[in-house]
């Protein structure tokens, strides 16, 4: 399909005077130069089973806030929660028992801000929005991502909890680091949200692999791989193994792929292939998840293995979405 009709088939798509068939299907419709947008669905989606996180996106959305604060907020509600193991607050630490967070963010202007290896700080995909706002930069790292946080008003917290440190002096007894992930035990919260105006945005924010290297970055922080908007088409964030993302440039290349048609679900179950069908791939030991949403508010959801979900909220009900999956027998 040309780029220049699919666009116009989205925006037809969410104004809510389509045939609910074509928003189902996903399907171009024939566009009519007279119609206009009259009313958008506000849509969050987000990676694993997050309903806190997602209400509190919606809220936004429904207090009138676009769709950058929605995610944001959003995935904030993560990164504050101790109980969560690898976000923000109480996420499992490094091999060197620092605890480091990517995050990133991504507007419907394009622009975009990350932090790498950020410590001491909760909120670090407020950061990123700050870089993303307040610098000529993309992405700040380390100590001087700490420096700028700090110049900016956020204050100094230890993300090491009791939990976290027993599990982390527990580990360090074997320190056997198995670069394989249990499919089960992922909980990077990746979110994407469109307004009432019809704009995405999109968030992802995580402490890494639980023990990795000190120094390693995963895909969350890198545009493109952990998380891609662009506006005129809709977004993707992944969840899982960086490494693996990042090798094929995983969001960027859904997004690309619902740019030539595509229905989301059918762009992430081409971006999961493309991981899978690599030469040699020893994807029966890693887990990698992709949710998409396009401009029409369609959504979809894939990943290698069994027990990826997607929480949805329209409507302002959150539903909870098992993922297909690759080596389904
Ligand atoms: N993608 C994250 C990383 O590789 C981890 C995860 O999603 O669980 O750092």
């Amino acid at each position: 399909m040309q780029r220049r009709k699919f666009i116009k088939n989205s925006a037809l798509s969410i104004t809510g005077i389509v045939s609910s068939s074509i928003i189902a299907s996903n399907r171009p419709s024939t566009f009519d130069e007279n119609l206009t947008i009259k009313s958008i669905k506000p849509l969050v989606v987000c990676t694993w089973n997050f309903p806190n996180a997602t209400s509190k996106a919606r809220e936004v959305l429904n207090n009138g806030g676009n769709a950058l604060d929605a995610v944001e907020q959003g995935v904030m509600i993560e990164e504050a929660d101790p109980t969560n193991e690898t976000v923000g607050l109480g996420g499992r630490p490094d091999r060197d028992g620092n605890v480091t967070l990517d995050a990133c963010i991504m507007n419907k202007e394009g622009k975009c801000g990350s932090v790498v290896a950020l410590q001491n700080i909760v909120h670090a995909i407020s950061v990123a929005r700050k870089v993303m706002e307040n610098t000529p930069h993309v992405m700040l790292a380390g100590r001087g991502a700490e420096k700028f946080a700090y110049e900016s008003g956020f204050k100094k917290t230890n993300l090491l909890t009791e939990s976290t440190k027993k599990q982390y002096e527990e580990w360090k007894k074997t320190s056997n680091y198995k670069p394989i992930i249990n499919i089960e035990n992922h909980d990077t919260i990746g979110m994407l949200a469109i307004d009432i105006n019809g704009d995405i945005a999109g968030a992802c924010t995580t402490s890494g692999l639980a023990y990795k290297m000190a120094g390693r970055v995963g895909d969350s922080p890198i545009i493109g791989s952990g998380l891609f908007i662009d506006n005129e088409i809709g977004g993707c964030v992944a969840t899982g193994l960086g490494e693996e993302v990042v090798k094929t440039v995983g969001s960027f290349l859904v997004v690309e792929l619902m740019r030539q048609g595509k229905t989301p679900q059918e762009a992430c179950e081409e971006a999961i292939n493309r991981i899978v069908n690599k030469p040699n791939s020893d994807y029966k030991n890693f887990q990698v998840g992709y949710i998409a949403l396009n401009k029409q508010g369609v959504t979809g959801a894939y990943a290698i293995h069994q027990y990826f979900s997607m929480t949805k909220n329209q409507d302002g009900i959150n539903e909870s979405i098992q993922s297909d999956y690759f080596t389904k027998p």
